[in-house]
């Protein structure tokens, strides 16, 4: 009997260990930042990287990472209690540096880099000097299927010109580097197999940063980039010709789950607050706590919060083991996304119009977590995929048995 979820001696000191850096540095970190449109940038600049260095001190410096890349080298099961940990505070995953899209595209490099290619844009990352980002949705096309990208790459001896328009790119602003999806093939024998990866330094000559994209929770660095005779050398090609939907496919797998952790902390945090404003809000004869209506919210959000840890877990434990994990991370993320949005509503509700308010974090919260449901894999895409895995087990094995997590039960 394998199936065991105490944590070894070792991992649950490291879980702690994180959870006492978060309360003991990084909480204490973001009430000196307080709102960071206030602050000095210099001051801002100075707390942020001072408490990177304390988590590299501390040994808390990129969990997702191998030890030969100065990572803490953990699996996915044990990441998702450092990210869980982590997201407790707003800028806990960047200060271990393992936030998203850097997170991601480290893993990507990891993975699919030439030497050279780690050598010049993936050390930076893990040394925390270097910021990167991830550019593929497109605002004339569906995001949703990445087989309609406009933007081409045509290959010019020893160069590729790039021309095209990419919208949401977070993180743009700050980054030295993108991860690029472009059109290199016209009449590939599978739609899939149309587009191709690329490293671009940034800036650079035809990367035309024209506007950050104000959204429902602010402006929060997604940039608007219009692409004009970018020119790029051969040898920035990440992954083969035709391989940028693959490249992508496994980039969004392991980067889908870590949103889950991150996802998981904040509801948590939403449902730390409704129990608690329900002991402490009286009306009608007795406290909150105490009315069945609120009783309902509660271990409604109890219960969604469960089965996400666990699809979590089993999703993490799947990546861990080679197995094949599609179907389980896109439930997992479908879930969690839902769950996110519905235990934060039902805080506000319990909250009444404190809840509504700024004065607590659930209205940011809220704003924050609506964009869970699209990005990523909009909800109804996820739907599609499994549906189609369930039925095509259904049509191999005459059950669904295979899709519902492939469990002994
Ligand atoms: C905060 C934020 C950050 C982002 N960061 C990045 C980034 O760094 N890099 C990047 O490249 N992109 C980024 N994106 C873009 C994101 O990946 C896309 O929004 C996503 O892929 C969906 O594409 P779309 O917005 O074009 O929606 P569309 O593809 O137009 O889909 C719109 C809606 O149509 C419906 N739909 C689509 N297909 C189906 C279907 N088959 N069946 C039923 N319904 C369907 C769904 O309801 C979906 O929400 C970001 C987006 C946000 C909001």
């Amino acid at each position: 009997m394998s199936i065991d979820f105490t944590l070894t001696p070792e991992l649950e000191e490291i879980r702690l260990r994180v959870r006492a850096f978060i309360n003991d540095v990084v909480k204490p970190g973001e009430a000196r930042i307080g709102d960071p449109d206030e602050i000095e940038r210099d001051e801002y600049i100075r707390i942020l990287f001072g408490m990177r260095d304390q988590a590299r001190e501390a040994g808390l410096w990129l969990p997702h990472m191998p030890k030969e890349w100065g990572g803490m080298g953990l699996g996915h099961v044990e990441l998702a209690m450092v990210q869980a940990e982590a997201a407790k505070a707003y800028y806990g995953p960047f200060i271990l540096n393992c936030q998203a899209p850097d997170e991601g595209n480290m893993h990507t490099l990891l993975h699919w880099a030439t030497d050279e290619q780690k050598e010049k844009y993936l050390r930076p990352l893990c040394e925390g000097m270097a910021m990167s980002c991830f550019a593929m949705t497109e605002p004339e096309v569906a995001g949703s299927d990445p087989t309609l990208i406009r933007t081409t790459a045509v290959q010019d001896g020893e160069e590729w010109v790039i021309n095209g328009h990419k919208w949401f790119i977070s993180n743009a602003r700050r980054a030295s580097f993108a991860i690029l999806v472009a059109r290199t093939e016209d009449n590939p024998d599978l739609p899939q197999a149309a587009n191709s990866a690329f490293l671009v330094d940034i800036p650079s000559e035809g990367w035309n940063r024209v506007r950050e994209v104000e959204t429902m929770h602010g402006s929060t660095g997604h940039s608007e980039i219009v692409i004009e005779d970018l020119r790029v050398p051969a040898a920035n090609m990440l992954g083969g010709r035709g391989q940028g939907h693959l490249l992508g496919q496994y980039r969004l797998g392991p980067a889908r789950l870590a949103h889950c952790m991150r996802w998981i902390s904040q509801a948590e945090t939403a449902l730390d607050m409704m129990v608690d404003r329900s002991l402490h809000r009286y009306a009608h004869g007795s406290v909150l706590a105490e009315k069945q209506g609120i009783q309902w919210m509660i271990a409604d959000s109890t219960m969604e919060l469960y089965q996400s840890k666990l699809m979590v877990l089993h999703a993490a434990y799947r990546i861990d083991h080679g197995l094949d994990f599609k179907s389980e991370v896109s439930m997992a993320k479908h879930f969690v996304a839902n769950m996110l949005n519905r235990v934060i509503d039902r805080s506000i509700q319990v909250h009444g119009a404190l809840g509504y308010s700024t004065d607590t974090p659930l209205a940011h919260m809220y704003q924050h977590a609506r964009w869970a449901r699209f990005a990523d894999g909009a909800d109804e895409v996820h739907q599609m995929r499994i549906a189609q895995r369930t039925i095509a087990a259904y049509r191999d094995t005459g059950t669904t048995q295979r899709a519902t997590g492939d469990l002994p039960i």
